[in-house]
């Protein structure tokens, strides 16, 4: 701090890409002030769960394999730097991924981007081309049309945000810096060249005015409303989408009907990405008390634009999603062969989520313009995070950092992240 309201720099924002991003500020030395609005027990907002998929699988210089294997080699250093300053024996690592192959299912309209997928690949992978092929090796019945693929790859599988967000918590303040929570920051406006930021508490609803010379914004979903007055043109790119999520467990007495094989077969066949038309991704997303798996279920093409955005998250799934969500769990067991039909899953939960999504799909780490298309010094955007942000949050977080700091890296791989993830994409 400054002075008593003028900050070196604010991140707004405590879900995975504020906290990667004010951790690597706080680790390369910077004053960082963390404001989010929610209490410290994170309950809403995109980065809300225990699992995410974490996946390498791309064709050659792909961004996404990229900042995938960027967040695990941060992420390395993260649980490295927290060892070292607060060792606790855990292995910090294995709490925050889980590795388990990810199991993908194409279809032979896809062809083109599995051939893409296979040829030279570097990740280590299994792949069945045909229904023959997927019992043989995988022991699964598919459809004429399917092409499995199986990535086997250390820190592939699920990311725990819980943790990973606790750990960059604690790794922020051990550099020394500050997490203020229950603050929802109302407005940004900029003043002879510094940040004003308008906060009020969510709890008493007491006001305060902030300055800032730097700011990071990660609001998620509330990116646009955050940035419109501040820079219209990036909150027109980002829009919140609904995506509903339904959790199921297994009755205890089928799950212990089943052989120790299939038991292990069933935990080692998620995550699961299938590209159908809903393009669906389930997980185990947590062990019951019974060790029982529960699993969750979402459709990535299903989601749903918004007009609303804060009573979306109380919204509860329909009929039609719940049984869209049971019958297409029973449906890979089927094809796993594993005799877990729908009378056997036993629905948990579901709840409404929200992600933020630009046109392309491609996130932005961005400076951002004006309304008079001039740069703003001193800010960088993280949003447009949609469904692949969670594995590269730590890679995103040092590339906002970069940016604020305006440092760069040689690496061609890192330019080209760079560039894609920049406002600058639509116009260079
Ligand atoms: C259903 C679903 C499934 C997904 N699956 C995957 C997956 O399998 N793999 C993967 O890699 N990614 C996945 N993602 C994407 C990933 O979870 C998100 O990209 C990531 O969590 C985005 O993090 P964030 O920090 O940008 O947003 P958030 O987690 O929403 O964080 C934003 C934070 O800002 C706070 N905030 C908002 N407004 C203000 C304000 N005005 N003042 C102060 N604080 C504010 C919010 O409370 C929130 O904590 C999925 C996302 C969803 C929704």
């Amino acid at each position: 701090m400054l002075n008593s309201d003028l900050y070196d720099t604010i991140v707004i924002g405590g879900g995975l890409m504020g906290s990667s991003a004010a951790w690597h500020l706080s680790n390369a030395g910077e004053q960082v002030l963390l404001i989010e609005k929610q209490t410290e027990k994170y309950h809403q907002g995109s980065s809300f769960g225990e699992a995410r998929i974490t996946r390498s699988l791309g064709p050659k210089k792909d961004i996404f394999s990229w900042l995938h294997n960027r967040a695990v080699a941060e992420t390395k250093k993260l649980t490295t730097f927290l060892h070292e300053n607060q060792s606790s024996g855990r292995s910090l690592m294995n709490e925050i991924y889980t590795t388990s192959p990810v199991t993908y299912i194409y279809y032979h309209a896809q062809k083109e981007t599995t051939d893409g997928l296979i040829a030279e690949q570097d990740d280590p992978i299994e792949v069945a081309l045909n229904p023959e092929e997927a019992f043989s090796k995988f022991g699964m019945s598919v459809s004429d049309d399917a092409i499995l693929i199986r990535e086997f790859k250390e820190f592939s599988g699920t990311l725990n945000p819980e943790i990973l967000i606790e750990q960059l918590h604690r790794a922020i303040r051990l550099q020394g810096n500050t997490i203020w929570f229950s603050q929802r920051t109302n407005n940004i406006t900029l003043k002879n060249g510094l940040f004003e930021l308008s906060l009020e508490d969510a709890g008493t609803g007491k006001k305060i005015i902030l300055s800032a010379k730097k700011v990071i914004t990660a609001a998620g979903p509330y990116t646009g409303k955050l940035l419109k007055s501040l820079s219209p043109a990036i909150a027109k790119q980002i829009t919140p989408k609904r995506v509903c999520l339904a959790f199921f467990s297994i009755t205890e007495e089928t799950w212990n009907r089943l052989s120790p094989e299939q038991q292990s077969k069933a935990a080692k066949f998620f995550p699961l990405i299938d590209m159908n038309p809903d393009f669906i991704f389930s997980m185990i997303e947590s062990w019951d008390d019974h060790g029982v798996p529960v699993i969750k279920i979402g459709g990535h093409l299903r989601r749903e634009s918004i007009k609303n955005l804060d009573p979306v998250w109380g919204k509860g799934l329909s009929t039609e999603e719940i049984e869209w969500a049971c019958s297409n769990i029973s449906g890979y067991f089927r094809k796993l062969n594993i005799p877990i039909g729908r009378d056997h899953l036993l629905l948990t939960g579901g709840y409404s989520c929200v992600y933020s999504m630009t046109d392309s799909e491609i996130p932005l780490v961005t400076e951002a313009y004006d309304a008079n298309n001039c740069i703003i010094p001193g800010l960088v955007v993280m949003g447009g995070m949609s469904g692949v942000g969670a594995k590269g949050s730590m890679a995103y977080g040092l590339i906002a950092k970069n940016l604020l700091l305006n440092k760069s890296e040689t690496d061609q791989m890192y330019r080209k992240t760079v560039h894609a993830l920049s406002i600058n994409r639509y116009t260079h």
